[in-house]
């Protein structure tokens, strides 16, 4: 069993989701992303609408389950974004519906750090999980910001702090989050995967491919556990990072 802790499954055609089953991913956690400018709470919603109640139909025809969490990503807010706060309640009562994300800031503004902090606020105060984006620019400096207001509003353990890398895991690994790794060409590859799973530990790591519509791999899951395989680590490690993790901080039954 694997599965995908972090992707956008509406950017992916049909046949992809075929492979991924047959390369033995039976679950994702497809997240709320900037699929659109969404300069209106409306294309934000309806871009929910379409996680939330489309894509299950297109997966789970492959036998795949389909997760979901819904926010607003940092790169996407809307003008009118309070609209879209009064809704996030609603499709948090959908039993697909695990997690606020991917929330997070993008770069440090104020516009982003509002909305951001207003999504960890009520996620504290309803006990539910997020997921959380890290940039490719600017990372470790736009990370520390993200840390101090996830520390200042929120429980360590609701939170999976994703896209680490080595230039953000010293300053993320103590701080109590699951820690999300995105194997994907320009993140990281399947052997820093390796790397960083042997120096740091399998304890609180989950694996993500986040295929999208940028470069990514929607095979990259499968081929990692595959290379922990043939390098010799332990079936129990395996299964943390591939399954294990990520089913216990959603509180799945498998
Ligand atoms: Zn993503």
């Amino acid at each position: 069993m694997i599965i995908d802790a972090h992707l956008h499954a509406d950017a992916r055609p049909v046949e992809n989701f075929k492979e991924m089953k047959i390369a033995g991913i039976d679950a994702i956690v497809t997240c709320a992303y900037d699929a659109l400018a969404m300069k209106h709470s409306i294309v934000t919603l309806e871009h929910f609408d379409k996680i939330v109640y489309d894509e299950p139909k297109r997966v789970e025809k492959e036998n795949i389950k389909l997760y979901c969490a819904v926010g607003i990503h940092p790169r996407a807010i809307p003008k009118d974004y309070e609209n879209v706060l009064e809704k996030i309640p609603e499709y948090l009562e959908e039993p697909n519906v695990l997690a606020i994300g991917e929330i997070g800031l993008d770069s440090i503004t104020d516009m982003q750090e509002e909305v951001f902090v207003k999504q960890l606020q009520y996620a504290d105060e309803n006990n539910i999980n997020v997921i959380v984006h890290t940039p490719r620019t600017n990372k470790k400096e736009v990370c520390q910001r993200s840390i101090e207001l996830i520390d200042e509003n929120i429980k360590p353990q609701l939170v999976q702090l994703d896209h680490i890398d080595y230039s953000i895991v010293d300053i993320a690994i103590d701080k109590g989050y699951t820690l999300g790794i995105t194997v994907q060409p320009l993140k990281m590859s399947t052997p820093d995967t390796v790397k960083m799973l042997d120096e740091y530990g399998f304890e609180q790591f989950v694996l993500d491919s986040d295929i999208s519509p940028a470069p990514s791999n929607h095979l990259s899951l499968p081929e990692t556990k595959h290379e922990l395989e043939i390098t010799g680590h332990s079936r129990k490690d395996i299964e943390k990072v591939t399954y294990k993790n990520v089913a216990k901080f959603h509180n799945l039954k498998l």
